[in-house]
């Protein structure tokens, strides 16, 4: 794929995504009372690294020679498993974020009127938003042919994941109990439990 074309198709992703898909929630997140949360330093650097690595090193790529040194080149169906990837996770983070609604949180918290969302994508996956974000990032790496570039996102993010899901899941149980519980059972993590 031409890197220009995978240049373009990175950012209207990336900026579907956060720019048009998150925006409306990141005001009503700062709206709605927030009961308790779990303060963690690491989760909260690695939140902002996915940031940084998924937006303002893929621009330094795009529009400074800095990175040029770690530029390779990737064949067209690579660019074109990713661009699928990409819209796929664009639809997912739109949908989760649709059914979480304002029980959405960057972090991990719980609101005043916490509900917990079982309906929608949320009744096959328990993560659907976790799930999108590892399609975007894994499109990044498909898609931008630069070493740094490419896997700043999908390092930090599965550091973030992996330290992340079980901690959220302790926090839902405590707060939901049972349901909670019924709830793991019957759903997937990533992907719908067959
Ligand atoms: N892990 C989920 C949500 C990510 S947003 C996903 O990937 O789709 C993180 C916040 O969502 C957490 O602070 C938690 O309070 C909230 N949350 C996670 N699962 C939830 C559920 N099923 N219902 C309501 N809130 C949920």
């Amino acid at each position: 794929m031409e890197p220009l074309a995978a240049k373009i198709i990175y950012f209207v992703g990336y900026w579907l995504a956060n720019f048009v898909i998150r925006a409306p929630y990141i005001k009503s997140h700062q709206r709605v009372p927030i009961r308790s949360k779990l303060k963690d330093r690491v989760d909260h650097a690695l939140f902002l690294a996915v940031g940084v690595g998924g937006f303002l090193i893929p621009l330094l790529y795009v529009f400074t020679p800095l990175l040029s040194f770690a530029d390779y080149s990737l064949p067209l169906w690579v660019g074109v498993t990713a661009t699928v990837l990409l819209l796929a996770g664009d639809w997912l983070f739109w949908r989760a974020h649709k059914d979480l609604g304002t029980n959405w949180s960057p972090t991990l918290e719980i609101r005043d009127q916490h509900r917990l969302v079982t309906q929608g994508i949320y009744a096959h996956i328990r993560h659907p938003m976790y799930s999108s974000i590892w399609l975007l990032v894994l499109a990044q790496a498909m898609i931008l042919p630069n070493y740094l570039a490419g896997f700043t996102g999908l390092i930090p993010f599965a550091l973030l994941y992996f330290l992340r899901v079980g901690k959220e899941e302790q926090m839902m149980l405590a707060e939901f109990g049972a349901e909670y519980e019924q709830y793991l059972q019957r759903t997937g993590r990533l992907l719908p439990k067959f």
